[in-house]
């Protein structure tokens, strides 16, 4: 409030009340971030676990792991006015990734639900299949290549995992997290899930793997993720670390968080930050807000854009023709079932 008056012109700061709200109302007007051409992609607070909402400028949905409380994604999206879901992505089936998947489906249309291909042995997991099938949920295994066209200028494309599975690691259900990559005008965004190491070398192993301005940090900032060389090709400006405050396994790791600085990426955590929302234009990637008001540097220069040597990758994308691609279909807002 203080930088808009601060603009005002001196003749109308000095002058009658009612011309010095007009001027107010307009720089508010002015000060609101811009909706066309706006994509959101915001990191939210649900404790230790991932949870991850995507919204793009004609308002498809897509949602990255929710959480373990069955409510506490349910209760963001609702208060976001989110009333429907087109793609439900889980990394993996550990509970604290999908255990409110199923309130999610339950409660909102969801178009699709995609997940690594892995099963697992618990209840939750069972729990949720048979909500994606019994709500007659379009179910597709994530596969490297598949890249969904969420909107005009707007992919997400699957990295991982390929044809095979990565075995004989620390956690085979961790290691073979889905990892996706979003790309809207310039701006690039990496979701690692809870991949660890042997991942990240898979990863490098590709030229896929390029310098990505915004990243989901793994594994809730395990130091058994983000290694150097990993973080070295992707050079993130931008490290969102989706993490619960006093967790039992003391994430994120000073180690990991350390390498994150050594890259020089601008940190953000969850327990620290609450909800993380980052908008992506065509200028760039701004943050906009963090819940908890903590006193870590939060500013993201909306002038710098993410420049980086990806230019152009998006046409690559598109034209290499990847085993599936789908076109998300949504023609007008849908009400909840
Ligand atoms: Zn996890």
């Amino acid at each position: 409030m203080r930088r808009l008056i601060h603009r005002l012109p001196l003749d109308v700061r000095a002058g009658q009340p009612l011309a010095r709200l007009i001027w107010l109302i307009a720089g508010l007007v002015c000060a609101l971030p811009a909706v066309a051409g706006t994509l959101t992609v915001e990191v939210l607070d649900i404790g230790q676990g991932d949870a991850i909402l995507i919204r793009t400028p004609a308002q498809k949905v897509v949602l990255i792991d929710v959480g373990e409380a069955p409510g506490a994604t349910m209760q963001h999206l609702q208060a976001l006015g989110v009333r429907h879901v087109d793609l439900a992505v889980a990394t993996h089936p550990h509970a604290d990734h999908i255990g409110g998947m199923t309130s999610v489906l339950q409660a909102l249309p969801v178009k699709v639900f995609s997940d690594n291909g892995l099963p697992h042995t618990t209840d939750t997991y069972r729990r949720l299949m048979t909500a994606v099938e019994t709500r007659g949920v379009t179910y597709r295994t994530a596969i490297a290549g598949t890249v969904y066209r969420l909107d005009d200028g707007a992919t997400l494309e699957v990295l991982l995992p390929r044809g095979s599975y990565l075995r004989g690691t620390r956690s085979d259900l961790n290691s073979n997290s889905v990892v996706l990559r979003l790309r809207h005008y310039e701006n690039c965004f990496l979701f690692t899930g809870d991949s660890e190491e042997p991942t990240e070398r898979a990863l490098l192993e590709t030229d896929d793997l390029q310098a990505c301005g915004v990243l989901k940090v793994a594994h809730h900032g395990s130091s058994h993720s983000s290694s150097s060389a990993f973080l070295e090709r992707v050079r993130p400006r931008i490290a969102v670390v989706s993490v619960g405050a006093g967790n039992d396994y003391a994430h994120p790791g000073p180690e990991a968080l350390g390498r994150l600085e050594a890259v020089g990426a601008s940190v953000y955590r969850t327990d620290l930050h609450g909800t993380v929302t980052l908008l992506s234009t065509e200028r760039g990637v701004e943050e906009l807000k963090a819940g908890r008001g903590s006193q870590a540097p939060l500013a993201v220069e909306l002038e710098t854009p993410f420049h980086q040597a990806h230019t152009g990758s998006v046409s690559k994308v598109l034209q290499k023709r990847p085993p599936e691609s789908w076109h998300l279909e949504v023609a007008k807002p849908e009400v909840p079932r």
